[in-house]
């Protein structure tokens, strides 16, 4: 087997010989921990016929971890000067494609269709960039990929949102708007010494498994986030109360909202961060026919 890129001296190797400087703007943290990567990978269960996803492979010290375990990898880096690093600390490998590309911008659907054709799954692994965080899984998930779940490692308070149940106070709109497409679930901590450069915050990695069916059908996802958002937009403030100042319906109809709460048996005093993915569903269904 290769030697690590990720061990600290190698990678300090790589880094001088090609006087990479780090870019905070695009949120440049390396593993320098050959541990931490097995055990990410881990999390995924690929298989030999496994296709893989990540983003921002860096200097490629994850990818290698990926593609010792899968069939295929396809990565997109968005910094042009990584890829003459790449081509060199990933050329042992026959099984990984680089993209250069900001993946918010890209068409996955379609490198998907050219470049994993001939695989059983495909499971996306990353150490995200955490300034695109949510962007980049909102755009994973919403896009009806073929993907069966991602690992995933990000800034551990959103990864604590993401996971959030109902009654805590990390629980919110994000935590719908990812759990309305898998199971979420912290499957790592991972401390700051482990990067280089060192991150101002700790570090999480999460595993979503995306659910075959949503779980609670509703008219319009769309609506179901925008009554979510609407419900957390002040914490304090009673489910009704935000409803009524997020949903622009005006006071005539603050009746209609009080109606739509309790067709669902839901107290119009309590506050958003108490009802279910079920509940909300339920919520945004009766709400619809107001706005349509
Ligand atoms: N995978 C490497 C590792 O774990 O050591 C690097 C991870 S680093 C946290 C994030 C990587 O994402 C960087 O290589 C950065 O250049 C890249 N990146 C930032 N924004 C991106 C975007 N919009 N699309 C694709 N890659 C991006």
């Amino acid at each position: 087997m290769n030697k690590d890129i990720a061990t600290p001296i190698r990678t300090k190797e790589i880094l001088n010989k090609y006087g990479f400087s780090f870019k905070k703007s695009l949120g440049q943290n390396f593993i320098i921990d050959p541990n931490i990567l097995r055990n990410i990978v881990g999390h995924a269960n690929l298989t030999e016929e496994s296709g893989a996803i990540e983003i921002g492979p860096g200097i490629g010290a994850l990818t290698e971890h990926i593609a010792r375990a899968a069939k295929k990898v396809v990565a997109f880096e968005i910094d042009q000067r990584l890829l003459p690093v790449l081509d060199d600390t990933l050329s042992p490998y026959n099984n990984i494609k680089i993209i250069h590309s900001d993946v918010l911008k890209a068409d996955v659907a379609k490198v998907i269709q050219e470049e994993l054709q001939d695989v059983k799954d495909i499971m996306v692994v990353a150490n995200l960039p955490y300034y695109v965080t949510t962007p980049i899984l909102i755009k994973l998930l919403t896009e009806n990929l073929p993907i069966k779940g991602l690992v995933v490692m990000m800034q551990k308070e959103v990864a604590d949102r993401i996971t959030a149940n109902p009654g805590t106070k990390e629980y919110g709109s994000l935590s719908i708007a990812i759990q309305y497409y898998g199971k979420a679930e912290v499957v790592m901590s991972v401390p700051k010494t482990v990067f280089i450069p060192q991150p101002n915050v700790d570090s999480a990695v999460i595993r979503i498994t995306k659910h075959q069916t949503p779980p609670v059908e509703v008219i319009n996802e769309d609506f179901l986030f925008e009554v979510t958002r609407a419900s957390f937009a002040q914490r304090r403030k009673t489910i009704f109360n935000n409803l009524q100042s997020g949903l622009y319906l005006g006071k005539e109809n603050k009746h209609h909202i009080v109606e739509a709460l309790e067709s669902c048996g839901i107290d119009p005093s309590r506050r958003g961060e108490t009802l279910t993915i079920q509940e909300f569903g339920q919520l945004a269904d009766a709400l619809y026919p107001m706005f349509n």
